[in-house]
């Protein structure tokens, strides 16, 4: 019998005639009903090094002005082969001059597509990076763009992508199986949707987080069950402790360059990094010169209350990432890491939970820096720009092409 592969977020299978369809399916639904616009003098994307691909890498070496910005490596390890150097280490790409690009024509794919993201997992999906400031301005329909993007790979390249990443995932489900720890893709993202009241409030963050460590649910329980079984969980789980813990490690880096950037709505770029037992905030320039701005206490920053609208906008974020194909290849590569020895929905509760405590602690950051008590929209989505850039680099299996 030939191999099948299970597509559990559709309950079908696929065979392996059906695997090699050379026209996978696209999904675009995160880029429906949004628009973009660039915005002058932003230029935050011109500070995640670009790699180059392989015709870029020989296009840019075969021209003198290109190959003086090519570096060999990339900031990042897990990203092999050339990349564009970044100017002083940690600033801007070598090609931006006073925020503007010096090379616009002969950008590389990676410019090109910003802010749109292609990656493939059991089928390929498109989303939108929302650190983009231009997301949701009147302009270009990402929709429209996201179509012209997959298409330029071609249908043959979509479905060897696919294929090859077909091969891990079910890896990854014959592993969970194995180790009795499966869980549908349905399910697991279920448990998200009907929890997502706990996943916005802190005593639910914690019953979450109690049940994503001691939870004990069997293989294959059905969403309902699972979230029975949240909702009769002790929250135990010390949500404002664990936020400045994860918060605090994250500017805990000795590299400029790996620390997450924020573009304030001035369009002046922000870093924070851990120095002692303070947070100092730094204005970025282009150069890769750095000023201090202030310095923060880092208990001082506790998790801010939010008001209905901030958790309504909160609520549509954990919406938007619970979609993301990337981020249940996270939970899937949390999974493995931890050797298959919780149920798949416990990882992928815990990831969800430890997310949405992640951005509600930058939010609250940027709110304090700002002089706010309370984070409503306007403060969630600060937290967002600031947060979801790093939400789309997150280990996960399959891969963004
Ligand atoms: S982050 Fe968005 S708005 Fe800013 S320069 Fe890049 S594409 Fe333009
Ligand atoms: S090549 Fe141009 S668009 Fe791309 S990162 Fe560098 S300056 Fe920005």
């Amino acid at each position: 019998m030939a191999p099948r592969w299970e597509n559990q977020q559709e309950g079908t299978s696929l065979t392996e005639q059906q695997r090699d369809d050379p026209a996978p399916e696209i999904d675009l639904s995160e880029l429906h009903g949004r628009t973009y616009k660039c915005i002058d003098d932003c230029a935050l994307c011109c500070l995640c090094q670009p790699e180059l691909l392989p015709d870029e890498e020989r296009a840019f070496r075969a021209a003198p002005k290109l190959a003086a910005g090519i570096s060999e490596s990339h900031i990042s390890p897990e990203v092999e082969g050339a990349a564009i150097g970044l100017k002083g280490r940690h600033g801007a790409c070598h090609f931006l001059s006073e925020k503007r690009c010096t090379i616009y024509d002969l950008r590389t794919h990676y410019c090109r597509s910003f802010p749109l993201n292609v990656f493939v997992g059991w089928r390929v999906q498109v989303n939108v990076n929302m650190s983009c400031r231009g997301v949701g301005l009147p302009g270009e329909d990402l929709t429209a763009l996201g179509e012209r993007l997959a298409a330029g790979y071609g249908s043959e390249r979509l479905s060897k992508e696919v294929s090859s990443a077909n091969d891990v995932f079910t890896q990854f489900i014959r592993n969970t199986r194995d180790a009795g720890v499966a869980q549908s893709f349905t399910s697991v993202r279920g448990t998200v949707e009907m929890l997502e009241d706990e996943l916005t409030e802190p005593i639910g963050l914690s019953r979450v987080m109690t049940f994503a460590e001691h939870g004990n649910p069997r293989e294959n329980s059905s969403a309902g069950d699972i979230v029975r079984r949240v909702r009769r969980t002790e929250a135990e789980a010390d949500i404002s402790e664990r936020a400045l813990m994860d918060g605090v490690e994250l500017f805990d880096l000795p590299d400029l360059s790996l620390l997450p950037v924020y573009v304030d709505q001035e369009l002046r770029w922000k870093i924070f990094k851990l120095v002692g037992k303070e947070i100092v905030a730094y204005d970025l320039h282009e150069d890769g010169r750095t000023m201090e701005t202030c310095r923060i206490d880092p208990p001082s920053i506790d998790l801010l209350p939010m008001n209905d609208g901030g958790r309504s906008t909160m609520r549509e974020y954990l919406r938007t990432i619970n979609a993301r194909d990337c981020f249940l290849g996270h939970g899937a590569y949390l999974c493995d890491l931890e050797g298959y020895e919780y149920n798949f929905a416990q990882v992928y509760l815990g990831a969800a939970a430890n997310n949405m405590i992640d951005l509600w602690w930058r939010a609250s950051l940027l709110a304090r820096l700002a002089g706010t008590d309370e984070l409503g929209p306007r403060e969630i989505r600060e937290g967002v720009t600031f947060f979801d850039m790093d939400l789309l680099d997150l280990s996960t299996i399959g891969a963004f092409i």
